[in-house]
């Protein structure tokens, strides 16, 4: 199999047209062309007139040896690696110890189920409730204004990215295809197929949720066990090694290999870990404000008149200004045609974040614009970081109105520096609503002087993105975990307690859906390989 990169060819082009293109490349007859699939399919829209689509092809063609000696020197065309999926491991039948995974957001799932097809039959824990039963609750705040601190947008079977974009990219290095095994999975969980080459994925909600409890049913036939509404308490260390886990319940779980996949929201847990002498660093993280649009000037600021096309969709946005005080400004999570949603999973702070569905239909496009703030930001312990999150959480609430609003402000006025008193063109989606005023008190002074210098700046690509109308809600604080939960880099494994294998967006190990999925392989494996390890001493 050859793989072809860089076939360009315009938006509306035939199936005819791409097989002409192929065999143009290639220097073949048609008659000798094979077979063609679509390994990526990108698009170029840095002419707005003339936006073309990005093909990498994986092409079987007749002597390939032959083809191959004639594109000798041509650097787009390869053979195609080998993007399946090995199994490191397999549990021997008599394996007696079981894994067990806390938590079932993305890297749990991928941890769990890598274990599970290696016959390692994990235990899950998780605090959070079956998905369905998540979903009424995390509609009960953003309803009714109720949240339940065990069982919201942060926790319970899913993880964070349940009500999500569900976007699926990534920007880490995956030498091993890792990310190819997360796709191939998440389409056999009915996700749509089309996510094997899109270059840019994306679920959606609804689809989401019916996912994830595939999977679970997935992971259960291998021999896995789920034990949901079980949050982990306390952990039982024997001479800096995992020798269980105690549970909220009381009861006790008695395991030396423990998948730590705890997201960046398990604050409670992260004081345990601490409070037992794991080690925990404080890292770098962002806050900001979520901003909406009409989707229909990203649309047409991107796209230009092929706005609309179906193969494009909803356009998104990245960008990125250094401020003048030293500080960068980014925009994070950008949501096409999506809401703005109430993300909290602690009583008496508000939270945002995005979701969208499938069809990214909204009228709204969103996405964070926050900003980097470092340890230097918040001296003092390693848990430091997270109390600076929930101190300004805290504040959200507060000036939201102390009822889970959102205090909000038009980008007009922000700029301006004046009090917002009525919305405009622009109406907000993050339920359950926003109280305009003056966002100056929401976030540290720098944090509020390089977003206001990035939103002019950001208007200079985006033409319109500093419109008066466009809504900033806040606070956006949740962007990645604040501590890191050091592991060894070859064992994966704490890096001062043995059995313990910190993974995912909590540990500080991915950033993102996608990440944190491959994460998880990856620490599964290492699990595999250990058990096998202890089970030949033992
Ligand atoms: P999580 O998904 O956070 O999962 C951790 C799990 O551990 C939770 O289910 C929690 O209940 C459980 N848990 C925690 N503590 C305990 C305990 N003590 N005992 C038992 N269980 C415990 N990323 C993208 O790539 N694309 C997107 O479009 C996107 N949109 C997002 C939208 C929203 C609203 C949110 C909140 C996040 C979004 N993200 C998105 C980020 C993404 O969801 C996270 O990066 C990802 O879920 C991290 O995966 P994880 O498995 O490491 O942690």
């Amino acid at each position: 199999m050859l793989r072809l990169t860089d076939v360009q060819l315009p938006l509306d082009h035939t199936e005819d047209a791409l097989v002409a293109a192929i065999v143009a490349r290639l220097g073949i007859a048609r008659g000798d062309l094979i077979a063609h699939t679509i390994f990526r399919r990108g698009y170029d829209a840095r002419k707005k007139s003339a936006i073309s689509l990005v093909y990498t092809l994986d092409v079987e063609v007749r002597d390939e040896a032959r083809v191959l000696k004639s594109a000798k020197g041509d650097r787009q065309v390869s053979v195609a690696p080998d993007t399946d999926y090995k199994f490191v491991a397999q549990a021997p039948a008599e394996l007696a110890s079981r894994p067990v995974v806390v938590g079932f957001g993305p890297c749990g799932i991928f941890a769990a189920l890598i274990l599970a097809q290696m016959g390692f039959r994990p235990i899950i824990l998780e605090r959070g409730k079956v998905v369905r039963e998540r979903t009424k609750d995390t509609w009960g705040l953003w309803r009714k204004r109720e949240l339940n601190p065990e069982s919201n947008v942060q926790f319970g079977e899913g993880g964070a990215g349940t009500f999500s974009d569900g976007k699926l990219w990534t920007q880490v290095k995956d030498p091993k295809f890792y990310g190819r095994k997360v796709l191939t999975e998440f389409v056999k969980a009915d996700a749509p197929p089309e996510i094997m080459y899109v270059s840019k994925p994306h679920i959606g909600t609804f689809r989401l949720v019916k996912m994830v409890e595939l999977m679970r049913a997935e992971i259960e036939r291998l021999g896995g066990e789920f034990r949901f509404e079980s949050k982990v308490d306390d952990i039982v260390l024997d001479d800096g090694c995992v020798a269980g886990l105690k549970l909220a319940d009381g009861s006790e779980l008695v395991t030396d290999h423990v998948v730590l996949a705890i997201g960046h929201s398990a604050r409670d847990t992260f004081r345990m870990l601490h409070a037992r002498g794991i080690y925990v660093e404080a890292k770098p993280f962002s806050m900001g404000f979520r901003i909406e649009h009409p989707q229909s000037l990203i649309d047409a600021c991107r796209f230009g008149s092929s706005a609309g096309h179906p193969i494009l969709g909803a356009a998104d946005y990245k960008l990125v200004h250094h401020a003048s005080n030293g500080r960068g400004v980014y925009s994070f999570c950008m949501c096409p045609g999506g809401t703005v949603v109430a993300a909290t999973s602690e009583p008496g702070r508000v939270v945002t974040n995005g979701m969208s569905q499938y069809s990214r239909n909204e009228r709204n496009a969103n996405a964070g614009i926050v900003v980097g703030i470092t340890p230097d930001d918040y001296p003092g312990h390693p848990l430091a970081g997270m109390e600076f999150q929930q101190q300004w959480e805290a504040k959200a609430f507060e000036l939201g109105g102390g009822n889970y609003n959102a205090p909000g402000q038009l980008v007009g006025d922000f700029i301006a520096n004046k009090p917002s008193t009525q919305f405009g063109t622009v109406q907000p989606s993050y339920k359950p609503g926003v109280t305009l005023g003056d966002l100056n008190p929401s976030l540290p002074s720098y944090a509020i002087d390089a977003i206001r210098e990035a939103l002019t700046a950001f208007d200079r690509q985006i033409k319109g993105f500093s419109m008066h109308d466009a809504v900033l809600t806040g606070i956006e604080t949740r962007t990645s975990s604040p501590i890191r939960i050091k592991r060894d880099d070859r064992t994966l494994q704490s890096i001062n307690t043995q059995g313990l294998y910190p993974a995912g967006e909590g540990a500080g190990y991915a950033g993102g859906i996608m990440s944190a999925a491959i994460d998880g392989i990856r620490v599964a494996e290492a699990v595999a390989l250990s058990m096998l390890e202890t089970g030949k001493r033992g």
